[in-house]
């Protein structure tokens, strides 16, 4: 009886407390409430640039046989942030690169095959074009022909991927601030037309320049003008072969695109030869291509942490060739087998990091990546 009428008291005096302490706040003070919320959901800063790293064809299996082929550490390890994406087409289950790469583009399911249109073959609009309409620098890099599926599903239209020419046609409709890739023939020797489109860039005011007149590092850019590199006339070279224009590559573009007037940059770079060496089935070429890739998302991630304000997004299109580690093998040495010599429809991982990085963890499907770039980007 005495403990309860002593807690009945106590509580009369701490709702008296209460009462007088909310009639002394005035009334344009923020509630303690307004405060928790602002520290449980602080605003997402929005990033000044967004590079996307695209290795074609690389899923897990690539990743971690890249990984232990590499002493069991690779610089994707860095990217905070994880999620998977469903990478299934429009109307298959095995997506192409083609599909792939405009879903992650234009935020669309579309057919294999289509370039930067939807099911109905009309144009859709992709994030380099947002990036330009918003006032942003523009960069592509890749190991194929920069009119490539991958590449080209950035910046064409077309209703087929094998419209080289017309893919190259659709470069000169953008204001594409760097380019490298290779492909320089659907540019300069054409079947289609008598274009020169080589020299049209020029007259555009590009600084253009080629494997055959000189090396990358003999070719800077000037960043008082748009710049394209050609590196090889068709195919370039798989790395274990030669090539090793990548990281060298991809540092210019960070540098020019900074360099460029405008409200921040937008920059795709993709490892395209990773998918080569599963459809070809060959564990020491998807290794090298995985490798030279990791080394070239470390020298992102460098940039991405001095610069501090860029979101950086890794991810693949699909995965190629069931790849797999299987018995017997050991870290040192590895044993792989292949399930088929085209596309698998695994789900495939994505890796983030700089502001907005979060909104990427969870599972999601491809198309979500250019929704998501697009809010963080404020687009
Ligand atoms: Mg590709
Ligand atoms: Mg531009
Ligand atoms: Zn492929």
């Amino acid at each position: 009886m005495k403990q309860s009428l002593l807690l009945l008291f106590s509580i009369v005096l701490l709702v008296f407390a209460c009462t007088r302490k909310i009639q002394q706040q005035p009334e344009d003070q923020p509630t303690s409430y307004d405060t928790v919320t602002t520290r449980i959901e602080p605003e997402v800063r929005k990033p000044r640039n967004v590079i996307l790293m695209i290795g074609d064809g690389m899923g897990l299996g690539q990743i971690t046989a890249g990984m232990y082929a590499s002493g069991n550490k690779l610089q994707i390890e860095r990217f905070p942030i994880v999620g998977l994406h469903k990478s299934h087409a429009f109307d298959q289950l095995i997506t192409d690169s083609a599909a792939g790469a405009t879903a992650f583009a234009c935020g669309k399911k579309t057919y294999n095959g289509a370039i930067g249109v939807t099911p109905d073959t009309l144009a859709c609009t992709t994030l380099l074009e947002l990036a330009e309409e918003k006032g942003y620098a523009t960069g592509l890099v890749a190991t194929s022909t920069i009119v490539h599926a991958t590449p080209a599903s950035f910046i064409a239209h077309q209703k087929q991927r094998k419209m080289y020419e017309a893919i190259a046609a659709d470069f000169l409709r953008t204001d594409i601030d760097f380019f490298i890739g290779g492909g320089k023939k659907y540019f300069d020797r054409r079947e289609s037309d008598d274009r020169n489109l080589y020299l049209e860039l020029q007259q555009k005011g590009y600084l253009v320049s080629d494997y055959f007149r000189q090396e990358l590092y003999e070719a800077p850019a000037d960043p008082q003008r748009n710049y394209a590199y050609f590196t090889s006339d068709a195919d370039p070279l798989p790395v274990n072969q030669g090539r090793d224009y990548l990281p060298l590559a991809t540092q210019m573009a960070m540098d020019h695109l900074e360099e460029r007037p405008g409200k921040g940059f937008f920059l795709m770079v993709e490892g395209s030869q990773i998918d080569w060496g599963g459809h070809a089935n060959n564990e020491s070429y998807i290794i090298s291509e995985m490798q030279e890739f990791d080394r070239v998302l470390g020298m992102v991630l460098d940039f991405a942490e001095k610069e501090g304000n860029t979101l950086v997004v890794t991810t693949a299109d699909h995965e190629t060739g069931g790849f797999s580690i299987v018995p017997p093998a050991r870290m040192d040495s590895l044993a792989t087998a292949f399930t088929t010599d085209y596309h698998t429809a695994t789900m495939i991982p994505v890796f983030a990091y700089g502001p907005g990085a979060e909104a990427f963890s969870g599972i999601y499907e491809n198309t979500a990546i250019f929704y998501k770039i697009r809010a963080a980007m404020h687009w």
